[in-house]
C-alpha cells in the first residue's frame, strides 16, 4: 500500500507539476515575503493557478454539493484578505495544489545519503526535493542588483552569469538578478508564519513547500530587464518583451544555462513558461561536455534529459470529445484535476474523465464565478470532470474519508480564464 501510494503520488505530483504555476519573481506575494512565499505569485501565467484547489477540509467526502468545497476555499481567501494580505494572498493562492502535492512528496523525501559535492545537474522540482546536505556543500556569493536588493547566488553559477551578462551588454541588452538562492529555512519560516496566522489548510494552499523550489539550489536565477535605463521587474511587464528574451535565450547555453520552464512543457516541469527563470547546469562531471548545450540542442526539459518524467500508468484518463474545448485544453484541465487530487492524501485515483459539453452552461459559469469572486479571477468558460478513486485504509489518514471505499463520479469543476488557464474551482458531490 505504502509503495503503491508512493508511486501514485509521484504520478500525481508530476501531474501537479503542470499546475501552470507562474513567475518565481512574483509580484503579488504578501509584503516582504514577496519572493519566497511561492513560486507562483501573480504574474505572467496566473491564469492556471488553483485558487480553489483542495484544502483538506474541503476535500472531505461528505455528501455535500460541490459548491461548499468552493466556498471553503473562497472563505480561506476571504479570511486572508480580512487578515490583511488582501489580493496578494488571493493571487498567491495560485500555488496551492502544488503545495499540497509537494507536502505529500515530503512523505518520501527523507531518503538517500547526504551529498558531498555540488551536482550542477541536480533536479529539484515539485516532485524532487533539494538533496540532503546541499546547503552544506554550496558556496554562495552576494551581489546587489540595480534596485538595491541583495541577491545570493551559487558561486560558479554567478561567474557564468556575469559572462552571460557581459555578452548581452555587448548586444545592448541589459539584465539583472531578481532572485536566485533561497534557503529552505527561509521558506520554512514563511511556512510556519503562515501556519500560525492562517492555519494549516490555508498554508498548504498558498505557500510553496520548503525544500521543493529550484531556487534552493542557488543555480536558478530569475532575471529582470533594464530597458532604456528603466528596471522592468514585474512578470506581467517582463513578458511584454519577447524579442529581448529570445536574444537572451539564444546565448544561455554558451554559458552553461538553460531556459528551465519552456513553453508547452508545463506538464513536465510543473511551471508555465517563465522567460526569466534560467538554470545553471554547467559542464558534466569531467568537464568534457557543456550540458546546457546538450539539453538546449535536444529541445528537452531537464526532467526529460535526466529521464525523470513520471508516467501516469495507473490512471485511466478519458478526455472525451468536445466542441467547446480543444483536446489540448481538456488535457490541461485534466492535469489540474490530477494536481488537485494529489492532496487527497492516501487516495488512489483510478479514472478521470471529461464530463461532457453539457456541463459548460452559462449557469455553471455564473456559479463558479460567484464562488471565486474573492479571488479576483474571472472565468470565461466552465468544464466538469469526473473521477473515481479509492479512499485509504490506513486509519491515520482516513479522517476525511470513509475508509477503504470506492468513490465514483466525484465531480471537479474548473474555470478557464481568458488566457486559457485552468483553475479547479470546486469539487465534491
Ligand atoms: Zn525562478
Amino acid at each position: 500500500m505504502r509503495h503503491h501510494w508512493k508511486r501514485l503520488s509521484s504520478i500525481l505530483i508530476a501531474a501537479c507539476m503542470a499546475a501552470s504555476l507562474a513567475a518565481c519573481s512574483g509580484s503579488a506575494a504578501p509584503a516582504d515575503n514577496k519572493e519566497a512565499v511561492s513560486e507562483n505569485a501573480a504574474g505572467a501565467d496566473t491564469g492556471a493557478g488553483d485558487e480553489a484547489a483542495p484544502a483538506e477540509a474541503s476535500a472531505a467526502p461528505s455528501q455535500e454539493a460541490a459548491a461548499p468545497a468552493g466556498e471553503t476555499a473562497a472563505a480561506a481567501v476571504e479570511e486572508a484578505a480580512a487578515a490583511g494580505t488582501g489580493q496578494a494572498a488571493a493571487d498567491d493562492a495560485a500555488g496551492d495544489a502544488a503545495a499540497d502535492a509537494a507536502t505529500t512528496a515530503a512523505v518520501v523525501a527523507d531518503e538517500g545519503e547526504p551529498i558531498d559535492h555540488v551536482d550542477y545537474q541536480v533536479l529539484v522540482n515539485k516532485l524532487h526535493p533539494l538533496p540532503k546536505g546541499w546547503e552544506d556543500v554550496i558556496e554562495t556569493v552576494h551581489m546587489t542588483n540595480s534596485i538595491g536588493d541583495d541577491v545570493e547566488v551559487e558561486k560558479t553559477a554567478y561567474e557564468a552569469y556575469q559572462q552571460l551578462k557581459a555578452d548581452l551588454e555587448a548586444d545592448g541588452i541589459y539584465v539583472d538578478l531578481d532572485s536566485a538562492y533561497r534557503s529552505v529555512e527561509e521558506q520554512q519560516r514563511i511556512w510556519d508564519d503562515f501556519t500560525q496566522k492562517y492555519g494549516d489548510d490555508y498554508t498548504r494552499k498558498t505557500v510553496a513547500v520548503p525544500g521543493y523550489s529550484e531556487h534552493h539550489t542557488g543555480l536558478a536565477l530569475d532575471l529582470y530587464l533594464i530597458v532604456d535605463g528603466k528596471d522592468i521587474v514585474e512578470n506581467e511587464d517582463l513578458i511584454t518583451y519577447p524579442e529581448i528574451w529570445e536574444k537572451i535565450h539564444e546565448k544561455l547555453a554558451n554559458y552553461g544555462f538553460i531556459l528551465r520552464y519552456t513553453p508547452g512543457a508545463e506538464y513536465i516541469t510543473g511551471y508555465a513558461y517563465e522567460p526569466w527563470h534560467i538554470r545553471y547546469v554547467g559542464m558534466n562531471e569531467d568537464y568534457s561536455t557543456n550540458v546546457a548545450m546538450l539539453i538546449s540542442a535536444s529541445g528537452k526539459t531537464l526532467e526529460e534529459y535526466l529521464h525523470a518524467v513520471p508516467v501516469a500508468d495507473d490512471v485511466t484518463i478519458d478526455y472525451g470529445t468536445s466542441s467547446v474545448f480543444s483536446e489540448d485544453e481538456r488535457k490541461d484541465a485534466a492535469v489540474q484535476v490530477e494536481c488537485a487530487f494529489a492532496s487527497f492524501e492516501g487516495c488512489e485515483l483510478h479514472s478521470l474523465r471529461y464530463a461532457g459539453d453539457e456541463a459548460c452552461t452559462n449557469e455553471n459559469l455564473e456559479w463558479i464565478n460567484s464562488i471565486s469572486e474573492d479571488t479576483g479571477t474571472k472565468y470565461t468558460k466552465v468544464a466538469e470532470f469526473l473521477t473515481d478513486f479509492h479512499s485509504p485504509v490506513h486509519e491515520e489518514i482516513q479522517a476525511a474519508w470513509n475508509p477503504d471505499q470506492e468513490y465514483k463520479d466525484y465531480q471537479w469543476w474548473l474555470g478557464q480564464t481568458e488566457d486559457g488557464g485552468w483553475d479547479v474551482v470546486s469539487f465534491g458531490y
